[in-house]
């Protein structure tokens, strides 16, 4: 993808080198340490209260850790992939008579505390609803291409492109009607429900992958990274590399025939009505 020189999104909010959860708690109890130790001395201890500095990392202060030049050149990919993603849905809900909500993408290393709780780097990149914000701890791409042997720029931008559709399908109110949903089934249902919601995200992928097309910025070879990387991380694939044999039931994003189909399909026509993964009778 010809990104260099592209507009970057705003909305992006690196959190990298920030230690998650502990910092905040560290502080909480230097806080109360000192607290105490006011009232050993006699002093009011509303007035030391409002002396502690609030400490910098736990409200988004400064990065103390070194960059390293590879990952800020990711960091402005993304920065721009995030722009696209921005310019095709405000686009696509706007020909619908809606208004499209951007999504903030957080930028972090190893752990990182959400609206959905605190996550690992080892559950991959994922959305949160309840702050409407896509994660990404940047040294997934490396497992991209080494684990995954999907290497490529555009293998990394399908990544943002599929996590954004998910977001879409909040503010359509497709994930919240699915959750409730899978709270009345079994198990069994419920992953199917998650296959569908994810074959749509890819889907989205799809159309986010034809904008770009259509943008002229596009090179030889990038459709076909995003496909391998659909492919690649399809749960199947996934299974197959962690315990070497597959199991149909417990797949929650669909196979990597249907991640690259409904891609595909997204890529194919732009339109997201085909993009009903819930009324297809098959997938
Ligand atoms: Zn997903």
């Amino acid at each position: 993808m010809r990104w260099r020189g592209e507009r970057q999104s705003s909305n992006i909010e690196d959190r990298r080198g920030m230690s998650a959860g502990k910092v905040a708690v560290g502080g909480g109890l230097g806080s109360i340490v000192i607290l105490i130790i006011a009232l050993l001395l006699g002093a009011d201890p509303r007035q030391l209260l409002e002396q502690v500095p609030t400490d910098p990392s736990a409200g988004g202060g400064q990065v103390s850790r070194p960059t390293n030049p590879e990952e800020e050149e990711l960091k402005q990919f993304v920065g721009v992939v995030l722009a696209k993603s921005e310019d095709v849905w405000n686009n696509v809900f706007s020909q619908n008579g809606r208004q499209y909500r951007e999504p903030t993408l957080v930028l972090f290393t190893d752990r990182v505390q959400s609206a959905c709780g605190m996550a690992g780097a080892a559950v991959g990149p994922f959305y949160c609803p309840g702050d409407e914000k896509v994660y990404i701890d940047l040294s997934f791409y490396e497992e991209l291409r080494r684990r995954f042997q999907a290497p490529g720029d555009f293998a990394q931008a399908y990544v943002i492109a599929h996590e954004v559709g998910h977001h879409v399908q909040n503010l359509l109110g497709i994930s919240g009607r699915v959750d409730a949903m899978q709270r009345r089934v079994s198990e069994v249902e419920a992953n199917q429900l998650s296959v569908r919601l994810e074959l749509q995200a890819d889907f989205f992928a799809g159309m986010f992958a034809r904008y770009v097309r259509d943008q002229g910025v596009l090179e030889a070879g990038d459709i076909e990274e995003a496909l391998q990387a659909a492919s690649a991380i399809g749960d199947d694939n996934i299974q197959r590399q962690t315990t070497g044999y597959v199991v149909p039931d417990s797949f929650t994003h669909g196979t990597s025939e249907q991640r690259l189909r409904w891609f595909k399909k997204g890529y194919d026509t732009g339109d997201m009505r085909q993009g009903d993964t819930f009324s297809a009778s098959s997938l």
